[in-house]
């Protein structure tokens, strides 16, 4: 059906607090003590010692509510740690270590007495390989951001810590995020946010799919994004905020604005926002307005008659069940005074109201968490090409290491800024962390080279590299082995200019490859980047790092020199050439209408594989493509019927749960196939299930889409049984008429295989 329009869903639905029974008791018995200025100041942000601040109520004996970001570290915070961003957390295809990244961000998060964790990310989902914020998130695709989000909210929240699962919804791209002004005729011209429209089905199969799998989890809010979604903004939508979080996927907590993206009181309100953060105006980037479309406008609308007190009661009731449901309530810790120091968001002599900082400060939060931010960054490192048995290293005696992604950041750690120095761990922006330390590469390769007793020689002026004929300075000539370390930035509030990696990376390649014919190239990258030299024969080995966090170089090191098998997949689609790429950001609007920013998501499913899958296109290195040092086989792959009963097409009707119609997450078959280890190293490998609905299913359907993965490690000649779980959610399109997930008629196609493009076994599957 036609798009670009959002139809209006109203009211609100309320609350029931099903599955949250208890706390939901204890929440309504603390609104009921509440003053409407009270209530009023319970939904309104106000600057102090967090990124988000809700005022504590001392005769309540509330404490209030402190929000940080997220989503790889506590990022307003010292002694605590960096660990992978999303991008990496995805290529590392373990569900376990998705939820021990939760589990442990969520200690420090709690450690520092922050109640709400400002991630994880499932938008951007990466509808656009230039997006500034792909690395935020997990991957290009739904099924496994969705098992990220789950992994990482069970984990986050076992510690009593909320999350804030963002940015809902289709905010697929940095330009234009915000309104922009400008006044070139001395009147103020304001351009709205840019509006990401798309159709019904491609809503629910790919950009709500990964929030579904949030709500499921528990989420305690939900952030609505910067964007406009088919023309209404994303945080006074009544579409998505009521019909789709609210009422079709039954979620039970709160939603809470993008900082600066309330735009409207009673709209937002009644359109279902529950929170405005950080409280002022702040439309334009201005935190510290003092005016608020909440706040004080919040009591006035309801002495007016304008907003049902009912309205209000249900929002504070939203934000304080998770809050008893996590315990909140009972001994958890204080903001760390050293956070309050480091809020550049509201210094001290900003604070509208009096904030008691107590307990000690400058808390260590770090607790053993390097060991598994190092195994995380090995798990996710994919190695992209192995000729020549160049890797794993047989101790090579003279190693040359090129290039300004290597070494030190020579003006600060703090990755705010795309500094020509420096080894890139994490993305910018709110999303950044702020190490305590950095293994770079060069760190750890020297720590290594003591042990092996090579030399080390290393150039990292990228322009020196590329101009320079560096044969005359290397002694051998060449070194055994050459590493080139590449980067690219990214970061929030820029989407990317160009896929290459920065600072003449290409050519740093090319100079270098013009005398060593065994140059191994490893990026530290955002998402994906053009790789030009990838078929140069002198590059023999790559691997796309992406943003591993503080332990990067020992990571490396273990991948290099064999003490960690590589096992990392890739979470998007590396094209042959940059034009190949769809889903471009919509840039450079020139239009005097405030409502000139669209970004029409005509491409509808096809969005990274399912694009190069439909159109049939050669790509340089698929989703779900990483090399190992050891081979695996796949074989034997049946499917089982969970049950006797009869399947229909749609799922009965239920009582709605957090992630909607429980039917929908009803396992119906069981898959399972072999995997051997068939090479002579011990190793890990991720079998990967794709599946093809039948003909009968709409147009549009991708020609295949991941529905199941699994990491399994194998010593040699090891085999195990692995199975796959297939939900009723997993062989269902959405229809757009029946407004249901709907099982088509006909044979499906189950395949198991190394990745998108190498499938290994299959199975043909009748449901109904
Ligand atoms: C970002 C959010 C972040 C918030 C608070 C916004 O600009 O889009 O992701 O949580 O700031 O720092």
């Amino acid at each position: 059906g036609p798009y670009g329009h959002s139809p209006p869903v109203y009211p609100s639905p309320n609350t029931t607090g099903i599955g949250w029974e208890e706390a939901l008791i204890k929440a309504k018995a603390f609104v009921a003590q509440l003053t409407l200025e009270e209530k009023s100041d319970m939904v309104t942000g106000t600057p102090g010692p967090c990124v988000g601040n809700i005022a504590p109520i001392d005769r309540l004996g509330f404490a209030g509510l402190c929000f940080q970001d997220g989503p790889l570290a506590i990022r307003v915070a010292d002694y605590a740690s960096v660990f992978p961003a999303g991008v990496s957390t995805a290529a590392s295809f373990d569900r376990e270590l998705m939820h021990e990244r939760g589990l442990a961000l969520g200690a420090e998060f709690r450690g520092k007495g922050a109640h709400v964790y400002l991630g994880p990310v499932a938008g951007p989902l990466g509808r656009s390989a230039y997006a500034g914020r792909n690395w935020e998130g997990f991957a290009a695709d739904p099924y496994l951001t969705g098992v990220a989000m789950e992994e990482t909210i069970t984990g986050v929240q076992a510690n009593g810590v909320q999350v804030s699962a963002k940015h809902f919804l289709a905010y697929e791209q940095e330009t234009q995020r915000i309104p922009s002004v400008s006044d070139a005729d001395g009147f103020d011209e304001i351009q709205q946010s840019v509006s990401s429209n798309l159709d019904d089905r491609t809503m629910h199969e790919l950009y709500l799919w990964p929030f579904a799998n949030a709500v499921k989890a528990g989420s305690a809010s939900f952030m609505c994004s910067y964007n406009r979604i088919n023309g209404s903004y994303a945080c006074q939508n009544s579409k998505t905020l009521n019909g789709l979080l609210k009422e079709e996927l039954g979620f039970q907590g709160y939603t809470v604005s993008d900082w600066g993206g309330t735009h409207s009181g009673l709209s937002s309100i009644e359109g279902g926002l529950d929170m405005n953060m950080p409280g002022g105006l702040g439309e334009y980037g201005e935190y510290l307005a003092p005016l608020s479309h909440f706040g004080g406008n919040v009591t006035a609308a309801v002495n007016n008659g304008t907003l049902d007190i009912a309205r209000l009661d249900d929002m504070v009731t939203r934000i304080m069940t998770p809050y008893y449901f996590l315990g909140q309530d009972k001994d958890f810790p204080t903001v760390d005074p050293s956070s309050a120091l480091l809020n550049t968001n509201f210094p001290l002599d900003t604070w509208l109201r009096n904030w008691t900082l107590t307990g000690p400060s400058s808390r260590d939060v770090r607790s053993n968490h390097s060991i598994l931010i190092r195994k995380i960054g090995a798990a996710s490192a994919v190695l992209l090409k192995n000729v020549n048995a160049t890797l794993p290293f047989k101790a090579p005696k003279s190693i040359g290491v090129f290039g300004n992604d290597a070494s030190e950041d020579t003006q600060g750690f703090y990755n705010q800024v795309d500094w020509e120095y420096g080894t890139i761990s994490v993305g910018g922006g709110s999303g950044t962390g702020r190490l305590t330390y950095l293994v770079t590469p060069l760190d750890a390769l020297k720590e290594k080279a003591k042990e092996t007793g090579a030399i080390i020689q290393q150039f990292l002026n990228n322009t020196l590299i590329a101009t320079t004929d560096i044969s005359t300075l290397t002694i051998p000539t060449p070194p055994e082995v050459c590493l080139v370390f590449l980067k690219n930035y990214a970061q929030e509030g820029a989407d990317r200019t160009s896929l290459d990696t920065d600072w003449s990376g290409n050519e740093v390649v090319e100079s270098v490859t013009s005398y060593c014919n065994n140059t191994i190239v490893i990026t530290h990258a955002s998402g994906i980047n053009n790789l030009p030299f990838a078929s140069n024969p002198n590059v023999t080995a790559i691997i796309a790092a992406h943003y591993p966090g503080q332990e990067s170089g020992n990571a490396l090191v273990d991948i290099l020199y064999g003490t960690v098998n590589p096992s990392a997949k890739l979470p998007y689609t590396i094209a042959l050439e940059t034009d190949d790429y769809n889903g471009l950001p919509t840039t450079a609007v020139n239009s005097t209408d405030p409502y000139a920013w669209q970004a029409w998501f005509d491409e509808k499913l096809e969005i990274d594989y399912r694009y190069f899958d439909a159109q049939n296109m050669s790509v340089l290195y698929e989703f779900g493509f990483g090399l190992s040092y050891t081979t695996f086989e796949l074989s034997d792959l049946a499917i089982a019927k969970l049950s006797n009963e009869t399947i229909t097409a749609t799922a009965a009707p239920a009582t709605i749960l957090p992630g909607g119609n429980t039917g929908l997450w009803e396992n119906l078959y069981n898959v399972t196939v072999t995997l051997t280890n068939t090479g002579d190293v011990a190793g890990a490998e991720v079998p990967q299930l794709y599946i093809s609905l039948p003909s009968s299913a709409p147009a549009g359907t991708p020609p295949k889409q991941l529905r199941g993965f699994e990491k399994v490690f194998l010593e040699v000649g090891e085999s195990a049984s692995v199975s796959f779980r297939l939900m009723r959610r997993d062989i269902s399109f959405w229809d757009v008429v029946r407004q249901d997930w709907v099982v088509p008629e006909g044979e499906f196609v189950v395949s198991v295989g190394f990745s998108s493009r190498d499938l290994r076994v299959r199975g043909g599957l009748s449901v109904l």
